[in-house]
């Protein structure tokens, strides 16, 4: 863990727009609320989706995510308590514990579960999903486990804990760093009262999502008061260099930015391609076994 000093935003992103999640259920009957969806996804260019779940009832979790394909893109999943394993068609087996988070890379295809370790208990976590630039999208496919301890942390002077998942912030590299996209992912626990600067390149797309029961003031001179479990676009200026976040009522907050790619998206379920036409590619290459090949 390090300890450092803060570097204000000189200027502050605004808020553009709050999202309310929508509630759904995914995979086996796993209920989670779907809070970047898929009308938002030009908006947000480099991410595709982001789901929080977060339960105490088994019934809502317990079916979990039986063995299905991706192609095309990269899942981020951020385990904050519960324990999934994972197993692929890569041969990689996993388990997904409290505070550790899973990066892999479907690029041409992978065939992936990822099902409850437990019967019950609370499982809770998010899963974003980041687009792969055109050029990238039929790569090998790739996937990390990293364990809560190798999550750089960053504890400030004020009470601030920052949870560098991707990305870096104020010197501290991220987890995973990504080309291209270059996502910036951190998990940031607020003290009531407190604030955090976190510097943001001008070009990335950006939002945050206020969780854990607290309320965070998203901006600098005349900032909008984001609830938990609401999402908040950050709007794009050219003259911003960041945002502030200030708990009013302590609170968690995932910040995600990232350089938008500006190409066509094409989605179909777990297909997220350029055409129709490689959507149509990948359904066929899935139905004859040669997804993963
Ligand atoms: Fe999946």
């Amino acid at each position: 863990m390090n300890t450092t000093t803060l570097t204000p935003v000189q200027h502050s992103r605004s808020v553009e727009r709050i999202v309310r999640g929508q509630p759904t259920s995914d995979g086996d009957g796993v209920k989670l609320t779907r809070v970047l969806t898929q009308p938002l996804q030009k908006r947000l260019d480099p991410f595709l989706m982001l789901d929080a779940f977060g339960s105490d009832a088994a019934s809502d979790y317990i079916g979990g995510f039986p063995s299905h394909p991706h192609r095309g893109f990269e899942t981020v999943t951020i385990m904050l308590e519960g324990r999934m394993r994972h197993k692929d068609s890569v041969g990689n087996v996993g388990l997904l514990e409290p505070g550790s988070v899973q990066w892999m890379t479907a690029g041409r295809g992978i065939i992936h579960s990822e099902m409850p370790e437990q019967e019950e208990g609370r499982m809770a976590g998010f899963q974003l999903w980041v687009n792969l630039a055109a050029k990238d999208k039929m790569t090998a496919p790739a996937y990390r486990d990293v364990p809560p301890a190798d999550v750089p942390a960053l504890a400030l002077a004020d009470g601030v804990l920052i949870r560098v998942i991707a990305g870096s912030t104020l010197g501290v590299s991220g987890a995973v760093s990504r080309p291209t996209t270059e996502p910036l992912v951190l998990d940031i626990a607020l003290p009531a009262g407190r604030s955090f600067d976190a510097a943001l390149p001008a070009g990335h797309n950006a939002f945050v999502y206020v969780y854990g029961g607290g309320v965070v003031d998203v901006g600098g001179d005349a900032p909008t008061r984001v609830e938990s479990e609401r999402m908040a676009i950050l709007a794009n200026d050219a003259a911003a260099d960041g945002v502030r976040l200030t708990a009013v009522q302590a609170a968690r907050v995932l910040l995600v930015a990232g350089a938008p790619l500006n190409e066509p998206i094409a989605q179909y379920g777990p297909f997220v391609m350029n055409t129709t036409a490689q959507i149509h590619q990948a359904v066929e290459d899935f139905q004859r076994g040669a997804l993963t090949t």
